[in-house]
């Protein structure tokens, strides 16, 4: 069978998402060359970060509690599980402004607030691009997604933002950026969202969702480091069929980003830590 090669995977991920989604649902040829493709790679992936760092961060996972997904806690599509939480009821409901408009507000006077409104009027929003993401437009991280006045739009474009902030307020290049930056910007939707959520039930359900996050993080960062020769000792600690094998397109950086999975991971781990050192999270 005619493989496709990485950069076409991000290709498609780019131009053609709608045909990705299908795929994932349908369970069609395009699914099965993907997950052809992303094998081949990932046997041969050799890290280039340190393995002990990626030991000493697989123990630390493992030395988790309840480090797995809950079963329970999964969006199903056509019956089978997909690596999408549930989300709590109020994601889909109006807020009174544009989302970006109420990011404004909430940083009022803060010193960000200039910085905030720069990426945001660089920013490409397009009404119904639902696949919230930062990239990068004349040489500049930008956020791309619809600017609605709905909760989702909120939280995401929080998320994004915090990439932005990283990429802006840091020198040009720093170790572990990408770990930092995804912590950031997990830390950043988390405390706001909190901030601008008024009952506790919302919050309650807004912070269980993040753990969902981050279990989700966890294990997908076993299962992609299961699949490489020097962590093949992984597949007893996980169940490989937990998410439906076709949805598993959902996750994209599983398809276009190689060795990412523990980047999201080591940036929850980060977050968790932060959060119940310093802000008290279970009484946001
Ligand atoms: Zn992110």
């Amino acid at each position: 069978m005619q493989t496709i090669p990485i950069h076409k995977h991000i290709q498609l991920y780019r131009e053609s998402y709608a045909r990705i989604v299908k795929s994932a649902i349908t369970g069609t040829d395009l699914s099965e060359e993907m997950h052809t493709e992303r094998r081949k790679k990932i046997q041969n992936w050799n890290s280039n970060a340190n393995l002990d760092h990626c030991h000493a961060l697989v123990e630390t996972i493992l030395s988790q509690k309840d480090f797995m997904p809950d079963p329970n806690a999964y969006q199903l599509v056509r019956s089978k599980r997909a690596p999408i939480p549930l989300q709590p009821e109020y994601f889909k409901k109006t807020i009174p402004k544009k989302a970006s408009v109420a990011i404004m507000d909430l940083f009022g006077t803060s010193p960000l607030h200039g910085l905030i409104a720069e990426v945001f009027k660089n920013s490409v929003f397009a009404p119904g691009d639902s696949r919230y993401r930062s990239d990068y437009k004349d040489g500049v991280m930008i956020i791309c997604g619809a600017d609605d006045n709905v909760f989702i739009a909120l939280a995401s474009l929080l998320h994004e933002l915090g990439h932005c902030l990283v990429e802006r307020l840091s020198g040009a290049d720093f170790s572990r950026r990408q770990v930092i930056s995804e912590a950031y910007a997990q830390i950043l939707e988390e405390i706001v969202v909190c901030q601008y959520l008024a009952s506790e039930q919302d919050r309650l359900a807004w912070c269980s969702y993040q753990r969902e996050i981050d279990h989700l993080n966890y294990y997908f960062c076993l299962l992609e480091l299961s699949q490489t020769r020097s962590f093949s000792y992984l597949t007893r600690h996980i169940n490989a069929d937990f998410f439906d094998s076709s949805l598993l397109l959902l996750r994209q950086t599983f398809f276009t980003d190689i060795g990412y999975q523990s980047v999201y991971a080591e940036a929850s781990l980060i977050r968790q830590k932060v959060l119940n050192k310093f802000f008290h999270h279970e009484k946001l």
